[in-house]
């Protein structure tokens, strides 16, 4: 079994012109990696996630969820659930996988094109509030649970940063929950929606 890794990479925006008009959604340029059930994929809270937060993955899951021209469905469990997960787990602690620049790391594991589970854990070295606020430099980095939720939870569909699909992200990229730019996003856009449309 072998894993990917995705990290809210620190992205500093650069006050570049947007050539062009318009231009296909990005969010999707991804692998080939799929749930074979995506209309049932469960996500529940684990170790270290305050109890308050279970309303907001509920809400998290719920923006990938139902989605105009897509099939993915993403339940939020209650942590004592106790029948099989086809999904996986949201924590808060330590991984190797982390950047210290990443308020999150979501990792895949798969077998061959076939995704088995997911987890989301939450970097310790960030302290997060459900606010919306972020600020990567203070000493903790501060950022908002619920932004940070949507943007791991849309890895969970394997869709990626539009900074790392070609070309120059359109303003919807820009704007998008799958763009880690430090900002309160608790909706998924246009174009996440695109995302999860091309991909289920
Ligand atoms: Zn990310």
């Amino acid at each position: 079994m072998r894993r990917l890794w995705y990290a809210a990479a620190a992205l500093t925006l650069t006050s570049a012109l947007t050539v062009g008009i318009g231009g296909p959604a990005h969010a999707y340029c991804s692998t080939p990696y799929k749930w074979t059930t995506p209309s049932a994929v469960k996500v529940r809270n684990g170790a270290g996630i305050p109890t308050p937060w279970d309303a907001i993955l509920t809400a998290s899951a719920g923006q990938w969820s139902g989605i105009s021209g897509s099939t993915f469905r993403m339940t939020a469990v209650a942590r004592n659930f106790n029948g099989p997960i086809y999904g996986g787990s949201v924590t808060h602690g330590a991984s190797s996988s982390h950047r210290p620049e990443a308020p999150g790391v979501t990792l895949i594991s798969r077998n061959g094109n076939t995704i088995t589970s997911v987890r989301t854990i939450f970097n310790p070295r960030w302290h997060f509030n459900d606010t919306g606020s972020f600020n990567q430099s203070s000493n903790p980095p501060r950022a908002d649970v619920r932004t940070v939720l949507v943007h791991e939870l849309g890895h969970w569909l394997v869709l990626n940063h539009p900074s790392a699909c070609a070309g120059a992200m359109t303003a919807s990229e820009k704007a998008s929950s799958m763009n880690p730019n430090f900002t309160k996003k608790w909706n998924t856009n246009a174009d996440d929606k695109a995302g999860a449309a091309a991909k289920y």
